[in-house]
């Protein structure tokens, strides 16, 4: 069972450049003037962490959360 996560996103180094989002198989991260995930969406796929190119966003478990 693929082990459920939260996205989250680093301000710091987040240039909204929206590769995540064009990655994310579900549209669970959805970038515009600013960066939104959409956690009912999202599969735990860890694709948009791969895919940052200045490693902005990372996974956290949820477990115990939901
Ligand atoms: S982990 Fe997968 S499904 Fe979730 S936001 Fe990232 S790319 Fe989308
Ligand atoms: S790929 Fe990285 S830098 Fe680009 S919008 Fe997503 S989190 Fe921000």
């Amino acid at each position: 069972m693929v082990e459920k996560v939260k996205i989250v996103m680093d301000e710091d180094r987040c240039y909204l450049c929206g590769g995540c989002a064009g990655m994310c198989p579900t549209l669970a991260i959805n970038v515009g003037p600013k960066w939104e995930f959409f956690l009912d969406r999202c599969i735990s796929c860890k694709i948009c962490v791969t895919a940052c190119p200045v490693g902005a966003l990372k996974a956290v478990p949820l477990e115990g959360e939901s």
